[in-house]
């Protein structure tokens, strides 16, 4: 028996999963460093009011310009920061941006300009019935509450959590909105659509990009969409990468659309300059 136990155990040390134990060690202590080293950007990816074409809204996307790594992106290292509870200061971090940029960008044509922030639920724990810096800053600016919007997951809301839901009604009772990130891909239980008084679905991408070839996907996509207009939600379709798509999306009344076909998630100075030009995405 301990030898059987002896060989499973051994197999485990594959030296893959060693390099990429060490790779992790490795990341965890650059990361340390990473705030202090001011490395962490933050870049907006637009979203298109699919019935005008123009640019109405920008999702907030956290980049790591690392030394020597170059641009590490979040599924890499966004676990991390969780675990080592890095999260709420970076976190806290990118709202401030968020205020920052749309306090900028919101004249004009473009008064009603809103960025949406991730939000994981390991975020929420810390704030239970907690002042949240960049709420202060918002009204400091004297900006109403819908310039931001946060973008939650399925799963906060399956947990329910007394505290979660606390700190999600705070922020909705000053006016942020909440968008249902990667929708589908979880539970999508349609209850606590009304029980939470979401404003935003996100259509998953992984449904987006088989909307031309796969009728499944389009008739979940289609009908999606008519339950939340039924239930007073807008529609976000992310990672929309064709015309194609994009049409399709319009034909059934998609309210928005994001994604690659539009323009990838870029540098604050390079956004203004997309919203400045005023292009129109029709
Ligand atoms: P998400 O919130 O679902 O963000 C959408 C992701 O889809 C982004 O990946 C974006 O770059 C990508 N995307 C946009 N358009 C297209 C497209 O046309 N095709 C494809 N294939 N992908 C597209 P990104 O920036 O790598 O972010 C990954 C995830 O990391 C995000 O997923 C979000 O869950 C998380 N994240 C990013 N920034 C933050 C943050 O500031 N805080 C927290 N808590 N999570 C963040
Ligand atoms: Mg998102
Ligand atoms: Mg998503
Ligand atoms: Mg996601």
């Amino acid at each position: 028996l301990s030898k059987t136990l002896g060989r499973n155990r051994y197999s485990y040390f594959t030296p893959e999963l060693q390099a990429s134990a060490q790779n992790r060690l490795r990341l965890i202590t650059d990361l340390r460093g990473a705030i202090a080293g001011e490395q962490f950007r933050v870049y907006f990816q637009p979203v298109i009011e699919l019935a005008t074409g123009r640019i109405v809204k920008a999702e907030a996307l956290l980049r790591w310009q690392h030394p020597q790594r170059g641009m590490v992106m979040p599924d890499e290292f966004i676990p991390l920061i969780e675990e080592t509870g890095m999260i709420h200061e970076i976190g806290e971090w990118v709202f401030r941006e968020a205020v920052h940029w749309a306090q900028r960008w919101r004249t004009g044509r473009h008064s009603e300009f809103q960025i949406s922030v991730n939000k994981s639920p390991v975020q929420f724990q810390k704030e239970a019935n907690g002042h949240i810096g960049w709420l202060a800053h918002l009204e400091e600016l004297g900006l109403p509450g819908n310039t931001i919007a946060i973008e939650i997951t399925e799963g906060l809301l399956l947990d329910a959590d007394p505290a979660i839901v606390g700190a999600l009604l705070g922020c909705r009772d000053v006016g942020i909105q909440v968008a249902l990130d990667d929708f589908g891909t979880g539970y999508s239980s349609l209850a606590y659509l009304n029980r939470f008084d979401i404003d935003y679905l996100k259509i998953d991408k992984s449904f987006i990009g088989n909307l031309t070839d796969n009728p499944g996907d389009m008739a979940l996509s289609e009908a999606i969409i008519v339950m939340a207009h039924k239930l007073g939600l807008k529609v976000i379709a992310e990672g929309v990468e064709t015309a194609a798509q994009r049409d399709l999306l319009a034909s059934v009344g998609c309210d928005y659309g994001q994604g690659y076909l539009f323009s990838r998630p870029l540098p604050p100075e390079a956004f203004e300059a997309l919203l400045l030009d005023d292009k129109c995405f029709a």
